[in-house]
């Protein structure tokens, strides 16, 4: 990732690199900038580590430094190859190459060396109290913790017990290793802290060699230090850790890396904890990690949404150090924001109501000449097929249309979008139920391609499909997975997930699209035209395809939660 080291770095854009620009005028660390994105695999990534990701490794792409990939793996029970799999994917996706590749399981045995010195520095020692009594005596935030006698135990004793509990001989909770630091200390986390518990647990990566694990702070800051990591980033709730992160450090005497924190990214309607995802996950509320409503990025990504808008959305957020609430429209408009540039548009109809031209020669067929987009002219054009029979949308056209209606209306007319103007003529009626099954409309051929010879204004354009030539296919429409903006304002005592919104999927199961996006492999995206973007999903078939909308062309959900409906 380096980059000219002649060129100046760019003007700093939030208050890290302003730390960092500090540290390189004071000579700090010799101007070296080596950062590391620090995931526990113990689920998959989501849209809060892609502001992370986007941080950490942007901040050595800027500086000509160095990113690292360590995995946290310190909690054996939780963690899993798949999400070690899944995270370099969404890491790689988002288009970020590590420079190392590391997992603190790897630095076990060092890391096991440095408590043993910590032991015989007699700055830890060996408590055989039960949890709760270690909880009991930790005192409260107006009242100093109590020591216990295990806190006096001699560096002998200590180093034997530990030595012990490594080698097996004592059960899950027997003893504990903590840090001797004081009981009576304003910040509770620095009252004597545990930091190594035994754990008879098989490990992904270690497999049975440890039965003792280290605990995440005493492991964290460790590992950053063997990897020579200059700015430690993290979000902001680990700001009162700083003060452990920086004792351990120097009380083992080691290189020590500076802690900064940020704040967390949260989302609106969007829960964003792998807890709580893996509990979507788990009692199948979404199909799976990779749910396209799902706010990880495999969901995102099957979803349509792209790298580079990702990208974006974590710069227009910004960085800082103050916690609040982004709004999902900021997110969505970035999407559309890019793919507005890159989506090939193509015409889909999703709720048909179908049209017969009946001046239109029966059995034939002509095609149109239809921009692909027109934001972009490199991306050419494309024939589309049009017939006596068509599809439009069932909401462009109204029987009885209000004053502000400009579309398809009895007697009215309208431009088909590249093709020509019709009228509808009449509207025909289901006999039984009274609801319009078809509409009898004439085409002007005088106004091929839409345009009108005699300048009578035409005030609305509206997109079709040609009836035997259209793709039946299935259309997933989503919305927001909950039906409340904040999600961390509902109370603990009742249930997050009934805030779940019944709407979040719609199924259409028989939508028409041009054909043009038959060949089209998964992952494709386009543009349904006045409609909003879409992409090929992997469920798709031979028989049938399956596009999920990705986001709609406006904001239409903020609209629809502005009337309260
Ligand atoms: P979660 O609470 O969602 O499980 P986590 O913090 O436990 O997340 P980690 O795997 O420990 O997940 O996170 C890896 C990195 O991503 C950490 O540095 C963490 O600070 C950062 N991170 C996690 N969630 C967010 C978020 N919402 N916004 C910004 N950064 C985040
Ligand atoms: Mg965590």
């Amino acid at each position: 990732m380096s980059t000219d080291p002649t060129t100046p770095p760019a003007a700093p854009t939030n208050f890290i690199h302003e730390i960092i620009d500090g540290h390189n005028a004071s000579g700090r660390f010799g101007g070296k900038v080596h950062t590391r994105f620090p995931p526990e695999p113990n689920g998959y990534l989501h849209i809060g580590h892609a502001k992370s990701i986007c941080l950490n490794f942007g901040i050595a792409k800027k500086y000509g430094g160095k990113c690292n990939l360590r995995f946290d793996d310190t909690n054996p029970t939780k963690e899993d190859i798949e999400y070690v799999n899944s995270i370099q994917e969404d890491v790689r996706w988002l288009g970020f190459e590590w420079d190392g590749l590391y997992y603190a399981s790897d630095y076990f045995e060092q890391i096991y060396q440095w408590a043993e010195l910590l032991i015989e520095k007699g700055k830890a020692y060996v408590d055989s109290s039960t949890l709760d009594e270690i909880r009991e005596q930790r005192g409260t935030v107006t009242q100093p913790g109590i020591a216990n006698q295990y806190r006096s135990r001699s560096v002998k004793e200590n180093l034997d017990l530990f030595r012990r509990m490594r080698a097996g001989e004592f059960p899950d909770g027997a003893h504990v290793l903590r840090a001797k630091i004081d009981m009576a200390h304003t910040n509770m986390l620095l009252r004597d802290p545990v930091i190594y518990r035994i754990r008879h647990a098989h490990h992904h990566r270690t497999g049975d060699a440890w039965c003792l694990y280290p605990m995440y702070d005493f492991a964290h800051g460790y590992s950053d230090s063997i990897e020579g990591i200059t700015h430690s980033i993290c979000t902001l709730e680990f700001e009162i850790h700083r003060p452990l992160y920086d004792w351990l450090i120097e009380a083992v005497g080691i290189y020590h890396p500076q802690q900064i924190e940020f704040a967390r990214l949260n989302l609106t309607y969007t829960v964003m904890s792998k807890r709580k995802l893996l509990e979507l996950v788990e009692a199948k509320i979404v199909s799976g990690w990779d749910d396209p409503r799902m706010p990880t990025i495999a969901g995102i990504r099957r979803r349509g949404y792209t790298p580079a808008a990702m990208r974006d959305f974590c710069e227009t957020i910004g960085v800082t150090r103050f916690n609040g609430m982004t709004d999902l429209v900021v997110l969505e408009n970035a999407v559309r924001n890019d793919l507005n540039k890159s989506a090939p548009r193509v015409m889909g109809v999703l709720k048909p109501l179908k049209i017969v031209l009946t001046n239109y020669p029966e059995g034939q067929t002509e095609e149109f000449d239809c921009i692909n987009n027109p934001e972009d002219p490199s991306a050419g054009s494309r024939k589309v097929p049009f017939s006596r029979e068509l599809y439009i949308e069932r909401d462009d056209f109204m029987e009885d249309p209000p004053k502000q209606f400009f579309r398809l209306a009895p007697g009215r007319e309208v431009r088909l979008r590249w093709a020509y103007v019709i009228k509808c003529e009449e509207a025909v009626k289901d006999p039984a139920t009274g609801e319009i099954v078809e509409l009898r409309c004439t085409y002007d051929p005088e106004t091929k391609g839409g345009n009108t010879p005699d300048g009578r204004k035409i005030k609305s354009t509206i997109h079709w499909v040609s009836a035997p030539h259209a793709l039946s296919t299935e259309v997933r429409l989503y919305s927001p997975l909950f039906s409340v903006e904040d999600l961390a304002s509902i109370p603990e005592t009742e249930d997050w997930k009934t805030y779940l919104s019944p709407t979040s999927l719609v199924v259409i199961p028989d939508a028409k699209l041009e054909p043009s996006v038959k060949t089209q492999a998964v992952g494709y995206r386009c543009q349904f035209e006045r409609l909003g973007y879409f992409c090929l999903d992997r469920d798709s078939t031979s028989e049938k395809l399956v596009f999920n909308r990705t986001v709609t062309l406006k904001d239409e959900w903020a609209k629809i939660q502005k009337k309260g409906g």
